[in-house]
């Protein structure tokens, strides 16, 4: 005889993680009030594919960037070709409205998404390999007064998920008339500091000088501690542009700090950035940002037209709300069946009781009254409905009110249709004290 060999447990890859009830519920209502903010400023949902050409992302995230030359989980499928796992999803709502036509010049689409994304990071405090993002993108307007209502929407989101100590912070990454002067001036700054950069900064300093402001080497930070900012070196229409949004913000009461040390970590970002960070989160504090990105339709084969969006991390999110914690939804009926005769009815009884909207729990398998009743109190069920042989019998089930611990037992017809049924055992309920 052979041995029987336990088999080995099998548990999640690293940074991969499951999202279980408690938490998971809580997302639920996060979700239903991003969504609802979402309906308020007319967006429209779009649901992605996780995964899309390696292209898509090289071409308008950079392959200078941290994100695809580290972070993506990319692979070639069986037909040989080089597929990636999302690192974020604007790429593709991009690519999506550009296949679908959602885009004309005349006129603008305002959508949004929720759903995982795939980067391979260090996994540390609420950052995962597999993490989830609420975004929103608006496609075909360049005005000041979209990144306002952009902005405004982020900070009705924060507010009404009650998002603790977050600031929202603003920049200028100017535009493709004033950066290259900008960039100039920022590479003969770190020109002169070149021995002191990591390896990577000083190949980034050639071929993306910008890319230097956003090394997380702690040298590379300290030495560029000095470093020219882009909102010194903006354009006049850029200027214009930043002071626009400025004072539509102020107008609307919404308080947002300049920050020039804002550069974002992806190439097809210009003007309008900005991040949202939070206290308590330690040195990587920012739970979310966007920008405007007004050359990235075009450079992915579409129309000329702007567009600007942001997205949030859930998780990091979740972290910092003080949104309810959410209640489970209860069981109204526990059915407690007595022995295999009773299974057909109890079963029956359910469907009937689910149909009326009733949250129903049945018990199966050969259990006495008493254990049924401990597992009725563990589900916290109001209502025990008890099916033995005298209740088959004379087609009454017999109803225990748990909460009022009701001692007389009092009975319902089983033979009553759903919404009958529902409200027979509700007013027994009512009146057994
Ligand atoms: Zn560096
Ligand atoms: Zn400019």
């Amino acid at each position: 005889m052979t041995a029987v060999v336990k088999p080995a447990q099998i548990v999640a890859v690293k940074g991969f993680r499951d999202v279980l009830p408690d938490e998971s519920a809580r997302w639920r209502l996060i979700e239903a009030e991003a969504f609802e903010i979402f309906s308020r400023y007319s967006f429209e949902e779009i649901r992605l594919p996780m995964a899309e050409k390696t292209e898509l992302f090289a071409r308008s995230i950079g392959t200078e960037t941290d994100i695809v030359e580290k972070e993506m989980y990319t692979f070639t499928d069986r037909g040989g070709t080089s597929i990636t796992l999302r690192p974020e999803a604007t790429a593709s709502v991009v690519r999506a409205a550009i296949e679908h036509g959602l885009i004309t010049a005349d006129r603008e689409r305002r959508l949004f998404y929720c759903g995982p994304m795939f980067r391979r990071e260090r996994p540390q405090k609420g950052r995962f390999r597999q993490f989830y993002q609420i975004g929103a993108e608006v496609l075909g307007r360049d005005d000041p007064v979209v990144d306002a209502e952009i902005i405004i929407l982020l900070r009705d989101l924060l507010d009404r998920v009650a998002a603790r100590g977050v600031r929202l912070e603003l920049n200028s990454l100017g535009d493709g008339r004033c950066r290259p002067t900008y960039r100039e001036h920022l590479r003969s700054f770190a020109a002169a500091r070149r021995e002191r950069l990591c390896a990577n900064c000083q190949r980034r300093l050639e071929r993306n000088t910008l890319r230097i402001l956003d090394c997380k080497e702690p040298q590379c930070r300290e030495e560029m501690a000095g470093a020219p900012v882009v909102v010194d070196h903006l354009c006049v229409p850029c200027a214009d542009h930043l002071a626009s949004v400025r004072r539509l913000l102020d107008g609307a009461g919404v308080s947002v700090d300049l920050n020039p040390r804002i550069v974002r970590g992806l190439d097809y970002y210009c003007r309008t950035a900005f991040e949202i960070t939070a206290e308590g989160l330690g040195s990587q504090n920012a739970i979310g940002g966007g920008g405007r990105y007004d050359e990235l339709v075009a450079a992915l084969g579409g129309p000329p037209v702007a567009g600007i969006g942001f997205a949030i991390g859930l998780e990091r999110l979740a972290m910092v709300t003080e949104a309810p914690t959410a209640e489970l939804p209860r069981t109204a009926v526990f059915i407690a069946p007595l022995g295999d005769e009773a299974w057909a009815t109890g079963l029956a009884v359910a469907t009937e009781l689910r149909a009326a909207g009733r949250r129903v729990e049945l018990a199966a398998g050969r259990r006495s009254l008493r254990a049924l009743m401990r597992q009725a109190d563990r589900t916290g069920a109001r209502h025990v409905l008890i099916i033995g042989v005298d209740e088959l019998t004379s087609g009454r089930g017999t109803v225990r009110d748990m909460e009022r611990k009701a001692d007389h037992p009092l009975s319902v017809d089983l033979g009553a249709t759903g919404g009958e049924l529902a409200a027979q055992i509700t007013r027994l309920g009512g009146t057994a004290t």
